[in-house]
């Protein structure tokens, strides 16, 4: 479960998060929306004990992200797909964060099977892969410490439509199994057909929230 109260993040005069509030819960995909500069990652890295919020707070599980005993395990983030390893190859760069995290090295192979990387792109080095191949290297990451919680911003950035099919099918069954799930995009036709809940902020502030089908009906 994701808990955010009041969060709120200035920088200097301009204020980035002005006092949003939402729950995610488990076994739902909670859908973050909003056009480019809204806050959805502002707002995502102040979950993740990232960013320090200017007010409010953020708990996951019950507790703060940095007091998580096991963060890497219980919560799987993917922030910035474009910011890994570049000079790893795909495999190296996930099982440096295995021995991390304290998960076992055989997950690395299945998880880059998981995620549809096979041999020649988990050798390739990760300054040679597409943005859609990074996409799937992050959720890697995220899904390495098989945690109960997921936290993606655009995620489906560079994947191709056969890429994002896919990525929804994972995560639906993700949280059919109980898991929670934030997922944030920019384009509404990437989270509708998946999202349980959407949570749609604008300038920094929330301008709806609710269930999917009751927010799309209601217009
Ligand atoms: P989104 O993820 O929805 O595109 P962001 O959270 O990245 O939006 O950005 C929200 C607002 O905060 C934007 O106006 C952005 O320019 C500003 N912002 C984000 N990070 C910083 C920063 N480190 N310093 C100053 N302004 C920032
Ligand atoms: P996109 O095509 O939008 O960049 P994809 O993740 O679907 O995003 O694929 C990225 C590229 O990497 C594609 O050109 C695809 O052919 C290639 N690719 C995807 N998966 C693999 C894989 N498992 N092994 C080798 N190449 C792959």
């Amino acid at each position: 479960m994701i808990d955010v109260a009041h969060l709120t993040k200035r920088y200097g005069r301009h204020t980035a998060v002005d006092d949003v509030s939402f729950r995610c819960e488990p076994g739902t995909v909670t859908g973050f929306l909003g056009p480019n500069g809204a806050g959805k990652s502002t707002t995502m890295r102040m979950i993740c004990g990232l960013t320090p919020p200017s007010g409010g707070a953020a708990t996951v599980g019950g507790r703060p992200y940095r007091e998580l005993p096991n963060p890497g395990r219980e919560v799987g983030v993917l922030l910035d797909a474009s910011a890994q390893h570049a000079g790893r190859t795909g495999r190296e760069a996930l099982a440096v964060a295995a021995a991390t995290m304290g998960v076992e090295h055989r997950r690395v192979a299945a998880t880059l099977d998981l995620v549809g990387l096979n041999a020649v792109a988990a050798k390739r080095r990760v300054r040679a892969y597409s943005l859609g191949m990074r996409q799937r290297l992050g959720l890697a990451h995220a899904l390495l410490g098989d945690p109960r919680v997921l936290i993606l911003d655009e995620p489906a950035n560079g994947l191709d439509p056969e890429g994002i099919f896919w990525m929804r099918g994972l995560l639906r069954d993700f949280a059919d199994r109980g898991g929670t799930v934030l997922l944030s995009s920019h384009l509404l036709r990437e989270v509708e057909a998946v999202a349980d809940r959407l949570v749609v902020i604008g300038g920094g502030r929330i301008v709806a929230q609710g269930d999917k089908d009751e927010l799309l009906a209601g217009g």
